[in-house]
């Protein structure tokens, strides 16, 4: 989990979560330090999401239903997501 580059506080998992489906800006609830995420941690982000359902959609699937398979990757894809906080970084910017 990314801390603030300014105190160390850790942030919040929530809080990353919602900052990486937009890449948006996050702020430290502690000192009010603005945060970015690393474009290496974008990269993190995308490869998280959306190879497993690739890999799944493709490859892997034990369904014959296209619903049932596409259903399954969506979910597999959004348990990639909410790990991603765990892997991310984030670097301090200056407004
Ligand atoms: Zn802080």
């Amino acid at each position: 989990m990314p801390k603030c580059k300014n105190c160390y506080t850790r942030l919040k998992w929530s809080q990353i979560l919602k900052a990486n489906m937009s890449y948006s800006m996050t702020t430290c609830e502690h000192c009010g330090a603005n945060h970015q995420i690393t474009w290496f941690s974008r990269f993190l982000v995308t490869l998280l999401t959306t190879f497993p359902l690739i890999i799944f959609i493709f490859t892997l699937t034990p369904f014959t239903n296209v619903f049932l398979t596409l259903i399954s990757g969506l979910a597999i894809a959004c348990v990639g997501f909410l790990l991603t906080p765990f892997v991310v970084d984030y670097e301090e910017k200056h407004k």
